[in-house]
């Protein structure tokens, strides 16, 4: 497997002073690479056990559906905001740099019994724990978690309590 790392920029204080902030969009500009790391994340056993992706706002909707047409696993989604239609299940969260809202469309969610989470990114665990928590709390099972870059000295792992596999760990 080609050493992704060398296709994450990363960007010193951005969006705010002290955050190291790693852009994994450097990856979609190499088709051969994305498409490498997609048939991987792809064959994951989280992917295979779970009977629907469910991926986060932004980033995570990039990787979230090109897994979903690999692996042939329905996608929804979860979004920031003002964003989708709908009766809605929402929760707050804290992110590394900063706070927000997720909400996931009520008739979407219903459909499917298990899911895996999608997102380019973990740092704080944050964002990953509130959409677990969302699911947890609409009696769905959160077969696992799959994230392109682990920032592993924020111990995002540490909040969540099923399988978490990354592609690059910083
Ligand atoms: P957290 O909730 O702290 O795990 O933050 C994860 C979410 O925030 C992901 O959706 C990322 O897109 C974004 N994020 C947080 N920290 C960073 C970072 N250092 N570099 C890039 N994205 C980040």
């Amino acid at each position: 497997m080609t050493n992704l790392k060398e296709f994450i920029d990363t960007y010193k204080d951005y969006p705010k002073k002290g955050i190291e902030f790693k852009d994994v969009l450097g990856i979609i500009q190499e088709p051969r690479i994305f498409k490498e790391l997609i048939l991987k994340m792809s064959s994951s056993q989280i992917i295979k056990n779970a009977e629907a992706i469910i991926s986060i706002d932004a980033r995570g909707f990039i990787f979230g559906s090109a897994i979903s047409l690999e692996a042939s696993k329905p996608m929804i989604v979860a979004r920031k905001p003002g964003k989708l239609p709908g009766e809605l299940v929402e929760k707050n969260y804290s992110l590394e740099y900063g706070e927000n809202r997720l909400s996931i469309q009520k008739k979407a969610l219903q459909k499917y019994r298990s899911y895996a989470i999608v997102d380019d990114l973990l740092a704080t665990g944050g964002t990953v724990n509130c959409v677990s928590k969302i699911l947890e709390s609409n009696n769905k099972e959160v077969v696992g978690v799959l994230v392109v870059v682990e920032l592993i000295k924020l111990e995002g792992k540490l909040k969540l309590n099923c399988p978490i596999e990354s592609s690059i760990t910083f």
